[in-house]
């Protein structure tokens, strides 16, 4: 009975908190800024993960990005009451049959640094030709509304090709080496507003900003 009534304030209290604040579920700064960039046009407080320092990480141990992203913001969401969007995001390099793909994160092995990831790249296409090196980023968006124990998910893609070296300051992760033939620039070279025009992030998030407005 004092359950009952608890997870009923607790259910009100969520849907309160969903029309007036949403989470990223993640501490990735580069991620958070490229999110709320897209967001700031909503009625709403956009939160991260650096906002709730209590909240333990989950272990991405799922053998898909969309097991990942699910995962992520079910958990983010039970632990804050929050409506919560979450990515995980995969680079696919057609001459290395999708890889590194789920585990790009820790594609040079548990702990490596975005430089490390970006070495093994190279060295891995080192005998790939240039019109050989084409690849993609997929990027999954799960957004969980704890109110509902409701979740959606949406994917955005972006095509380029894999550069021999590395090119530009900006962004994040594998962007100094993925060029997008349409903008002749790699993603770290374009300013951030440039990159949310494109970017795999940037058309997922804005198919998940459609379900956030039937929220907000
Ligand atoms: P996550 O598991 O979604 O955080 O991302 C996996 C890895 O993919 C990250 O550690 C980055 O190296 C890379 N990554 C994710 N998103 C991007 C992006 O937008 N640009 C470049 N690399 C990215």
């Amino acid at each position: 009975m004092v359950f009952r009534r608890f997870r009923a304030q607790y259910l009100e209290r969520s849907v309160i908190n969903t029309l007036k604040e949403i989470l990223i579920g993640t501490h990735n700064r580069h991620k958070v800024q490229e999110i709320s960039h897209l967001l700031s046009d909503l009625p709403v407080k956009v939160r991260s993960l650096n906002d709730f320092p209590e909240v333990m990480p989950v272990v991405e141990d799922g053998e898909t990005l969309e097991e990942n992203a699910l995962k992520k913001s079910v958990s983010y969401a039970k632990s804050t009451g929050l409506l919560t969007l979450a990515d995980d995001t995969g680079l696919e390099v057609k001459a290395l049959r999708g890889a590194p793909g789920v585990f790009s994160a820790r594609y040079a092995g548990e702990g490596c640094s975005y430089k490390d990831n970006n070495r093994k790249l190279l060295n891995e296409l080192k005998n790939i030709a240039n019109g050989d090196r084409s690849a993609r980023f997929r990027c999954v968006v799960a957004c969980h509304d704890p109110a509902k124990n409701e979740s959606k998910v949406v994917v955005g893609f972006i095509e380029g090709n894999i550069l021999k070296e590395a090119r530009g300051q900006q962004g994040f992760g594998y962007d100094p080496l993925f060029f997008v033939t349409s903008c002749q620039k790699t993603l770290a070279e374009m300013t951030l507003e440039e990159k949310n025009r494109i970017s795999h992030r940037a058309l997922a998030v804005l198919k998940a900003k459609e379900i956030l407005k039937l929220y907000a």
